[in-house]
């Protein structure tokens, strides 16, 4: 691992002024960076320790509630105002990693992991993510974990987290602080699709500090869930997962909130098949036919393949726990 330098500046202001440095990169809990700078994959010169930031709160706001971005993910996915009003939120982070990772991991770091593409932590092999311009090692490669939607011909990796599936699919907001002032970010615009530049993750700017995220009152509790499908039972990425909300009438869909886990650069929101489901009767016809919106335009390469049949039969299930139909 290359030398680095470590600084802990003692102010929010502060460590604003460090990360506008070339080379500076924060560290919170360090579970994802710390193994891209054992494997060579990334090499800050120097790690502005933010821990001892005051970002670690979860409180009501007005018109929702926010969650700072070094609040842990064991500690929110317990936090009781998050299962009694976004339990959607839960699920998800209860389904990611395993408990001592959980008990690591910020909000602010799950927002910012990087993709598990294996060709990514190889140093050995073509990445356009890595190194912009040597190749794709997963497009005519092992590539059962990968993109079936908005993907480039430059790369077809995934976003790893299942959080930010439920934070996208509750309309959540990114609020990031940088010296020119705070700007909130929609969640569905915070990540990106690779296009030419897979080098770049998300849309946060250079000096920009995530100070938490922000998730609106819904009436989402009663009818929730999340799905994922994976190779084990913990500790493992998804191959496909679905967070699912539906707010009812009686039998009748009034609003549905619907995204996609293991499928995209980004956490995959389905906009056509919530579409699909509002003013429809809860059944298992309307759930199909929503799913099979949902996969409308996806595209395969060779591994994941199956894909295709997973991700419909997913959408179909979460949308039965979520609506009580199971
Ligand atoms: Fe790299 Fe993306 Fe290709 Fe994986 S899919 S090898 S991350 S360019």
């Amino acid at each position: 691992m290359k030398q680095f330098q470590y600084s802990r500046p003692a102010t929010q202001q502060a460590v604003i002024d460090a990360i506008n440095k070339p080379g500076a990169k924060i560290i919170a809990g360090g579970t994802n960076l710390v193994d891209l700078m054992k494997r060579g994959v990334t090499a800050p010169d120097k790690l502005i320790d933010i821990n001892h930031l005051p970002l670690k709160n979860i409180a009501p706001v007005k018109g929702g509630l926010h969650i700072g971005a070094l609040a842990l993910n064991s500690v929110v996915s317990e936090n009781k105002l998050v299962v009694a009003q976004q339990p959607l939120l839960s699920m998800a982070l209860k389904a990611g990693a395993s408990p001592q990772l959980r008990n690591m991991a910020t909000v602010g770091g799950n927002i910012l992991q990087r993709t598990r593409c294996a060709y990514f932590y190889d140093t050995t092999m073509p990445c356009n993510k890595r190194e912009p311009g040597s190749g794709c090692g997963a497009i005519g490669g092992y590539n059962r974990m990968h993109a079936i939607f908005g993907a480039s011909d430059k790369c077809i990796a995934v976003h790893p987290s299942d959080m930010c599936v439920a934070l996208v699919a509750l309309d959540a907001t990114v609020i990031v602080q940088s010296k020119k002032g705070t700007r909130r970010i929609p969640f569905a615009d915070f990540h990106r699709l690779p296009g030419e530049h897979p080098d770049l993750d998300n849309n946060l700017a250079a000096g920009e500090l995530i100070l938490g995220v922000e998730i609106p009152d819904n009436n989402f509790a009663k009818n929730s869930y999340y799905l994922k499908i994976r190779d084990r039972q913990s500790y493992a990425f998804a191959l496909v997962s679905v967070a699912a909300s539906l707010e009812l009438e009686g039998n009748t869909i009034k609003n549905a909130r619907l995204a996609m886990g293991g499928v995209a650069h980004k956490p995959w929101r389905l906009v056509e098949a919530e579409k699909a489901l509002i003013g429809k009767p809860v059944s298992a016809e309307t759930f199909n036919i929503a799913a099979q919106i949902a996969i409308q335009g996806a595209k395969t390469y060779g591994g994941n393949d199956f894909k295709l049949k997973l991700a419909p039969a997913t959408i179909t299930e979460a949308l039965k726990h979520a609506s009580g139909l199971v």
